[in-house]
């Protein structure tokens, strides 16, 4: 079935790749103005999949606009053929083309159902590729909202095709066809992934998993570090890539920070519904709210101390998981080092900034950290081991500022998205080149000897000009 559809694709992409870059473009700088007036519409969709708040739904829809514009404004700038140096000065004329790359194959997770699929997408169509999409087998309907969207912004039929039942029916198959795989899920999905792709030798980019640290460092305002913790941890019920999962704090900022991050916990409206003002809604599923649950437990179990939270609540819906802060953390449980992708935090009292730094880092994950603080902060920065780093936010500052990549570092990902390696990932650099006047070889009856030194002379003054 899928070398079906990848050969529809495959057809589609030869005439596609004939339109102009601004005109492909500017289907998603429709696209964007779109999304944003069909905003409640969408936001209803994703909610009914998803059951997360409004808030954290139209943040989603937000980031598709803001994206989809980007790529829409500057893609063809970025894809615009480049001249080279070429092999020799006036004889030698080079320039770099981006080829699409054919179908891509993209593979999206259930968290942020419309702008994961929407924003890695839009990229690939405007490099001039196909795609086939498999969107996670919970959210459906908001993936096919999202074409038609995108099919009434004016893109040809057959561009993009979906295919629904998730990655773990038909992953295998999609890599076995395409020839390049965007994959956003987990690491451990992640590693299936590329491993099929690199016996196949097809290229593919990767968004993983993360454990992500947030530092409160000595010269960080324990008051606004605490107002900033609950959206960095609690955004989208923590079911987010990006957010914070382990807090570092001085010993000076330990007392202040906690008193006010739980009183900001305790203050959250929970609820369940499209009402605006609710601030967590409940997890996406019963398989989420289990891991959540259990991680919790076991880490009560082993000795950990609920600040705030760790209850299930079926009064608000029966995925509902409180917003929860523990202390007393220790590797040996599986939250510790593993990711929750709850709402849930582990803070810690360190002695100074080095051992925060050094104890942010101390994961196998590199995806996002979020530091807080003045002069030490930006130092803390420079140190940090992973793709995006937050100073004084917890992780929309790096993932909203679209020009700048974004990715993991260690086994949180390979490959970026966003920017221009977001873009010309989707494509093959070709180097086209011209030889002039003369040849790289001895011309006509010349000895190789002639031909060697007359070389080496040209280059001596060539090299000292240029
Ligand atoms: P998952 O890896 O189980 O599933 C992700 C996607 O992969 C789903 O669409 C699923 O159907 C598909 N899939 C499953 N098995 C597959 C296989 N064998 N071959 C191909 N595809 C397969 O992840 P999940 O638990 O559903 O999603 C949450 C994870 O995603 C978390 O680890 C989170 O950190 C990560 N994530 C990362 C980013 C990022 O940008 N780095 C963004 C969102 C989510």
């Amino acid at each position: 079935m899928i070398n079906n559809v990848v050969a529809k694709a495959r057809v589609a992409q030869k005439e596609w790749a004939k339109v102009p870059v601004r005109t492909r473009a500017a289907i998603f700088l429709r696209f964007s103005k779109l999304v944003l007036a069909r905003q409640d519409q969408i936001l209803d969709v994703i909610q009914e999949e998803t059951h997360k708040n409004r808030l954290s739904a139209f943040e989603e829809m937000l980031d598709t606009v803001q994206l989809t514009h980007y790529y829409g404004r500057h893609a063809a700038g970025i894809l615009r053929e480049h001249r080279r140096r070429g092999a020799f000065p006036i004889f030698t004329k080079t320039r770099e083309v981006y080829r699409p790359v054919g179908v891509v194959g993209v593979i999206t997770p259930w968290n942020y159902p419309f702008t994961l699929p929407a924003t890695d997408i839009a990229p690939a169509l405007i490099a001039g590729n196909s795609v086939v999409l498999l969107p996670d087998e919970m959210t459906p309907k908001i993936a096919d909202l999202m074409l038609e969207l995108m099919q009434e912004a004016g893109l040809p039929e057959g561009l993009v095709s979906i295919v629904h039942g998730g990655g773990r029916v038909h992953g295998s198959d999609l890599i076995q066809a395409v020839n390049f795989v965007m994959f956003t899920g987990s690491t451990a999905t992640g590693r299936l992934v590329a491993t099929q792709c690199a016996e196949r030798l097809i290229p593919f980019s990767a968004e993983l998993g993360g454990k992500n640290p947030m530092l409160v460092l000595s010269d960080a305002d324990p008051v606004k570090a605490a107002h900033g913790a609950v959206r960095a941890c609690y955004s989208n019920s923590g079911q987010l890539c990006i957010a914070i999962e382990r807090i570092y704090v001085v010993e000076s900022k330990y007392d202040e920070f906690l008193k006010h991050f739980v009183a900001n916990t305790k203050a959250m409206k929970l609820g369940s519904g499209n009402d605006w003002e609710i601030t967590m809604g409940p997890l996406i599923s019963e398989k989420q709210f289990v891991r959540v649950r259990d991680q919790v437990n076991e880490a009560i179990a082993k000795g950990a101390k609920v600040e705030v939270g760790g209850k299930v609540r079926p009064d608000i819906a029966p995925t509902y998981f409180e917003p929860t802060i523990l202390t007393n953390v220790s590797d040996d449980m599986e939250l510790g080092r593993g990711e929750t992708f709850g709402p849930v935090v582990s803070i810690y009292k360190v002695a100074n900034d080095a051992e925060a730094v050094a104890r942010g880092n101390d994961t196998d994950y590199g995806l996002n950290s979020s530091v807080w603080g003045g002069a030490a902060a930006k130092r803390a920065a420079e140190q940090m081991e992973s793709g995006s780093v937050n100073i004084n936010e917890g992780f929309s500052a790096g993932f909203a500022s679209h020009d700048a990549p974004m990715g993991g570092m260690k086994t949180s990902g390979l490959g970026r998205r966003h920017g221009r390696e977001g873009l010309l990932k989707y494509t093959n650099s070709q180097t086209i080149s011209v030889q002039r006047m003369v040849g790289i070889a001895p011309i006509g009856k010349q000895s190789n000897r002639a031909f060697a030194t007359l070389l080496t002379r040209l280059l001596g003054i060539w090299n000292k000009i240029s």
